[in-house]
């Protein structure tokens, strides 16, 4: 598995290209702005082909740049809980002097799919909380994640933003500590991470009789 990325303003949101380079066939997960350009450079150069961006979620910070696919006429990935997002004036909430990208949807996210990059299977998991519609994509073989802003290195993704859910948060992250110790998170924002490394709080925090009010 091959992994590279690039990070895009306002608030530092990864892109990646996610290849099996034997293959020859990539993905695109996240189009923050300013990052397709050089992504699509990257994927020529590598002589790779690019077959889906796959959107973890409709937050702007992920999706400024998605226009630059579809006019390439790359198929956009998104779950369909997320649409509404879409055409919420994300950047005028949040005060950034953008106007929002026009782009259409082509590929429905579900739980449960399963989508193949060359020889590598990914699990698609809806994993609510951030955002009604958030995903994250799991290769078992390979024990890599796509994380999107499910889980950063100590700590996770918002939930006080307008459509996040709290409650069901807890249950998209319960789900994460049924992953191998080993597995490696790509997240949305920030450094790289393990599901080991991050178990230590991750764990308590979910058992906490309280309940989780995260
Ligand atoms: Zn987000």
């Amino acid at each position: 598995m091959h992994v590279e990325f690039w990070t895009g303003p306002p608030v530092e949101t990864h892109a990646y290209l996610v290849a099996d380079r034997e293959a020859g066939e990539a993905w695109a997960i996240d189009a923050p702005l300013s990052t397709a350009e050089a992504l699509l450079t990257r994927t020529r150069a590598l002589g790779l082909r690019l077959t889906r961006l796959i959107l973890t979620h409709g937050h702007f910070d992920h999706f400024l740049d998605a226009a630059r696919y579809d006019a390439s006429g790359i198929p956009i990935a998104l779950h369909s809980a997320d649409i509404p997002l879409l055409r919420f004036p994300q950047t005028m909430m949040f005060g950034v002097d953008l106007p929002m990208p026009q782009f259409s949807v082509r590929e429905d996210l579900t739980e449960g799919g399963r989508l193949a990059l060359g020889r590598f299977h990914w699990d698609v998991w809806h994993v609510p909380g951030h955002s009604p519609g958030h995903v994250v994509l799991h290769c078992p073989e390979q024990a890599v994640l796509l994380g999107g802003d499910l889980l950063f290195r100590g700590g996770y993704g918002r939930v006080d933003l307008p459509h996040s859910d709290p409650a069901a948060m807890a249950q998209s992250l319960l789900r994460l500590l049924d992953l191998p110790d080993r597995t490696a998170v790509f997240p949305g924002h920030g450094p790289q991470l393990t599901l080991g490394e991050e178990r230590t709080w991750l764990e308590p925090l979910l058992s906490d009789p309280r309940g989780v009010s995260l």
